[in-house]
């Protein structure tokens, strides 16, 4: 009799339940599948992160049990999808049964549920003890409730592992310090260095392997300086705590052209495949908070962000799929211009963060939200386009955590599902929190002609367009009352202006 115990990629840690109560003759199986990195052609970057991460697991899996097999991606008898590999193994070890942790990704966990009748053998399917809110805990949670807000699960999350909390009551007096978190970047804002690791051989094996086998796949490859090992992603932890953390709080949506990663913890990617867990992380912000070196704000902005977003964002997916990936409440029909893959585009803000996602496989939260997924909402842009972009150009792309994030948080596609009101924003918001517009041929003053930036009027196109869906919003009862004010021919301007700019941007610029 064997079992076999099967790892995905995003699995990388040693408290795995798949591993809980492993016999040394059991057989741990990981194997590096075709199907899974090119169902969606995924950033070259992102690829060299997780082979390598599940390269260098397999030298830590070795030292702590006997029986590891590792398929690579181009060994010869490599079938190229999970199914398929498990139905190799088994057949090759006379495997009786298999035990698995829950795939994080709907599509993967629909094709476990079958194995058992396919293979005609028991598989056991434990729960994902990696999310710090279990499902059934999320959906208890719901239970009755008319509106889904994270700041109200997040608060019962901080009671419930007395997370910053005294005396049951919030540390400092105050739930969210969000309103503390907006500062604009200010003139020799100092930046840190994000954590940067020197690549090993096995990095450099898989580089070479991507770039013989993706060629045609988006992103560059080099310079690569993630951490791919828990060493050194614990080290990255530390390293944010150290020189990131202090400042992460005002600075959170601030931007800067030359800084990528401004005061942001870079902690996605580890968290996302498992080398660290949420938890640990918490609880180490929090030291740095008792040991009083960093501010509350900073603090609490980031446990939000780990304890509230991220377990919130996985409770929505598991709560809405399957239905949620067609969601497509404001019927945008838009498709994505090519300059998201090229940067060829003369919106500076667009243009810079495109280039850091080419180059990082990475931007940072507001870029994601405030720029590439403002400009998405405001023109109008297919949600089933603008979410396969996001899960294939980010390093930290699992649908389980995009999905939610761009149809919920940005596009509005599910209706006000995660959003109260839709995050539009005009330019203004991209001058006062970045430093984009000084290099920009449009000026985020100008609201019409030429030279106006088209945001500006994208904005108000956008609530024109969505007049019907969205007037009765009580959140967006100023935006309905301002444009009442404007007279039709200000309208038929701004309409015009939106109708030429969303007819040019599929036009191919010869160089910017
Ligand atoms: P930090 O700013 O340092 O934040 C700390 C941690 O908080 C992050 O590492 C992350 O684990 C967590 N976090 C923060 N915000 C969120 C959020 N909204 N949802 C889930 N976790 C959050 N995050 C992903 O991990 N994968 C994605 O594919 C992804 N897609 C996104 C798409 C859009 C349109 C938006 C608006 C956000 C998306 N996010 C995604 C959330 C967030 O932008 C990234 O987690 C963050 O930018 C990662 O960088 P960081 O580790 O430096 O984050
Ligand atoms: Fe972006 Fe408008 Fe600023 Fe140009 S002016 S960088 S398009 S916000």
């Amino acid at each position: 009799m064997t079992v076999l115990r099967f790892i995905f990629g995003d699995q990388l840690n040693l408290n795995l339940p798949t591993l809980r109560d492993c016999a040394s003759h059991d057989l741990i199986f990981m194997t590096e599948v075709k199907d899974e990195a090119t169902h969606i052609k995924h950033h070259k970057k992102k690829l060299v992160f997780v082979f390598s991460c599940m390269r260098h697991f397999l030298i830590l899996l070795k030292k702590h049990y006997q029986h590891v097999v590792y398929s690579y991606l181009t060994d010869s008898d490599n079938t190229g999808s999970f199914r398929n590999e498990c139905h190799r193994i088994i057949k090759l070890y006379n495997v009786t049964k298999i035990i698995l942790t829950e795939p994080s990704d709907y599509r993967v966990y629909q094709d476990v549920l079958f194995w058992q009748s396919l293979f005609n053998i028991p598989v056991e399917i434990r729960e994902d003890t990696r999310f710090i809110c279990s499902k059934k805990r999320f959906k208890e949670w719901i239970d009755g409730k008319k509106q889904l807000r994270m700041e109200f699960f997040y608060r019962e999350m901080r009671q419930e592992f007395d997370i910053l909390m005294k005396d049951g009551k919030p540390i400092g007096g105050t739930w969210n310090y969000d309103k503390q978190n907006r500062k604009p970047p200010k003139k020799n804002l100092q930046i840190p260095t994000c954590f940067q690791v020197k690549e090993d051989s096995i990095t450099q094996d898989v580089k070479s392997m991507v770039n013989k086998e993706f060629s045609s796949h988006f992103g560059d490859i080099d310079p690569f300086f993630y951490a791919v090992t828990r060493d050194d992603a614990l080290s990255s932890l530390d390293h944010f705590i150290k020189y990131g953390l202090a400042k992460y709080g005002s600075y959170q949506d601030a931007m800067l052209d030359d800084e990528p990663f401004m005061f942001h913890s870079l902690l996605s990617f580890y968290l996302n495949c498992g080398l660290l867990s949420p938890l640990e992380c918490i609880l180490a912000v929090q030291d740095a908070y008792y040991n009083g070196n960093v501010p509350i704000n900073s603090v609490e902005g980031f446990i939000r962000q780990v304890l509230g977003w991220r377990e919130y964002i996985r409770g929505i997916y598991w709560l809405k799929m399957p239905k949620y990936k067609d969601d497509n409440y404001l019927e945008a029909k838009r498709s994505l211009p090519k300059f998201f893959w090229t940067a060829n585009t003369t919106l500076n803000c667009l243009k810079i963060s495109i280039e850091n996602t080419k180059e990082n496989a990475y931007a940072h939260h507001i870029q994601r939200l405030m720029v590439l997924g403002n400009f998405s909402l405001l023109a109008g842009l297919d949600p089933h386009e603008v979410n396969e972009w996001y899960h294939i150009v980010y390093a930290d792309a699992y649908e389980w955590v995009e999905l939610p994030n761009v149809s919920g948080m940005v596009l509005f596609a599910d209706g006000g599902v995660v959003a109260s009101k839709p995050y539009a924003a005009s330019g203004s918001y991209i001058k006062k929190m970045s430093n984009y517009c000084d290099k920009c041929q449009f000026s985020p003053n100008e609201k019409l002609g030429e030279k106006a930036c088209p945001f500006n009027y994208l904005y108000w196109n956008f609530f024109l367009e969505n007049k019907i869906r969205l007037s009765k919003n009580p959140r967006l009862g100023m935006v309905y009352r301002t444009l009442s004010k404007f007279d039709e021919d200000k309208q038929y301007q701004i309409q015009d202006h939106a109708n030429k700019f969303l007819v040019s941007m599929y036009q191919e610029l010869d160089s910017v």
